[in-house]
């Protein structure tokens, strides 16, 4: 399995991530199957949380955003082929975090990281629950589940 999308798109999220650095940036890539159609930028609103959090290293996608691809998914047929997001400053693997609140739904994570300012670093991994063999989540000492990252490729055509 490998993500496709454009030169464009793939520059769009690029540009994106340098330009709301040193805070997080985010958005959604929409299309069909593995194959992006549209970059939808998204705002970051960790910061604006009834709980805020550090935008330089957390990201929320903005409640419009969501709705914009809610209506794309029913207009289009599309749907979410990524949730993107950037580490400014740290490698682009999941962090823990991005690790805990990954859903189980959603087909792929996409980082953008600027930690080489001069060559964006961009990935994308699919964080899966880990099953254990009754058929149920699996959970750590801490009762919360264990997941799974695999990488995938990112091909740019
Ligand atoms: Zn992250």
């Amino acid at each position: 399995m490998a993500l496709h999308l454009t030169r464009t798109q793939f520059d769009q999220m690029i540009a994106q991530a340098r330009e709301e650095a040193p805070n997080e940036c985010c958005g959604l890539l929409l299309g069909t199957g593995d194959t992006v159609i549209e970059v939808l930028r998204a705002r970051n609103k960790a910061g604006e949380l009834r709980q805020p959090r550090d935008p330089r290293r957390h990201y929320h996608v903005d409640d419009e955003a969501q709705l914009t691809a809610l209506r794309l998914e029913r207009e289009q047929g599309w749907e979410i082929v990524a949730i993107y997001h950037s580490h400014p400053a740290t490698p682009a693997l999941p962090s823990a975090t991005d690790r805990a609140l990954a859903l189980w739904q959603t087909p792929r994570y996409v980082i953008i990281s600027l930690a080489d300012p001069a060559h964006a670093d961009v990935r994308a991994f699919r964080i899966t629950d880990r099953m254990d063999g009754n058929g149920t989540v699996a959970v750590d000492e801490h009762r919360q589940p264990i997941r799974d990252v695999t990488e995938e490729d990112v091909v740019v055509t």
